[in-house]
């Protein structure tokens, strides 16, 4: 008999609205999710915007631009790659949220430049939970000196509306968990301390596509998922 079913596996036909659907049914409400498109072509993203996505995170400036002058207007751009001061007001005209603020000289150069544009912008202050020493982030105590400082309520052009961590690239769920889980227990500390009467700050960033479903059971409110929307990134083709 001969057997008409598809040669190829499911998952392999599986298109970026499937895979989108898939990821949001797994949401709980007021989860957001940040689809995170570095090194995707603007065809790719246009896919998920069809399918509804209007939130998109990059870890490249000169990318995220490129992309911003071509995709529709009412995409929402999140920055989430470690950012350089020198490149801050490039990013500043159109960004909507920046993840990836890790130290106090970068959220005065938000705030100055976002000034010269009278710009609002929301930043996350990045956490470093994971135990490799290559990721990006305060360690808990800087974070803290940084907020008894002040500094940020005289800064009228950033608003701190939350925290952002990656967890250690690990197999091991419990170690992945109990960085979120600290991460969390960080965020309601500085929440009593410094934003108790601050409705903005309410943002946890964590999560991405082997990870996200820990995140959320540990208070998560923004999942950051790429190769899980978008496939595999191939690094070679994008830096040509
Ligand atoms: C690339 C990236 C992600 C998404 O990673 P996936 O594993 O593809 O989901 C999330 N957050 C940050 C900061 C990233 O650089």
């Amino acid at each position: 008999m001969r057997n008409f079913a598809p040669k190829v596996k499911p998952n392999l036909v599986m298109s970026i609205a499937q895979n989108l659907e898939a990821v949001r049914r797994q949401l709980p409400q007021g989860v957001r999710l940040v689809a995170v498109s570095k090194t995707h072509p603007v065809e790719v993203l246009m896919e998920a915007y069809n399918a509804g996505q209007r939130i998109f995170g990059e870890n490249k400036v000169q990318e995220m631009r490129l992309k911003q002058q071509v995709m529709p207007a009412d995409v929402q751009w999140h920055m989430i790659g470690h950012l350089q001061t020198n490149k801050v007001k490039q990013l500043v005209p159109f960004v909507s949220m920046i993840h990836s603020v890790d130290s106090q000289r970068l959220l005065e150069t938000i705030n100055s430049e976002a000034c010269k544009h009278n710009r609002l912008i929301d930043c996350l202050l990045q956490v470093h939970i994971a135990q490799e020493d290559t990721k990006f982030g305060f360690a808990d105590d800087e974070l803290r000196d940084l907020l008894r400082t002040g500094l940020h309520t005289q800064m009228a052009n950033v608003r701190v509306v939350g925290l952002m961590g990656m967890a250690s690239v690990s197999d091991c769920e419990e170690q992945i968990s109990a960085e979120f889980a600290h991460l969390r227990q960080l965020f309601d500390e500085l929440k009593a301390q410094h934003f108790a009467a601050d409705a903005h700050f309410c943002e946890l960033s964590m999560g991405m596509s082997h990870d996200y479903p820990l995140a959320i059971a540990q208070g998560s409110t923004m999942v950051r998922v790429g190769s899980r929307i978008f496939g595999q990134r191939n690094y070679a083709t994008v830096n040509q």
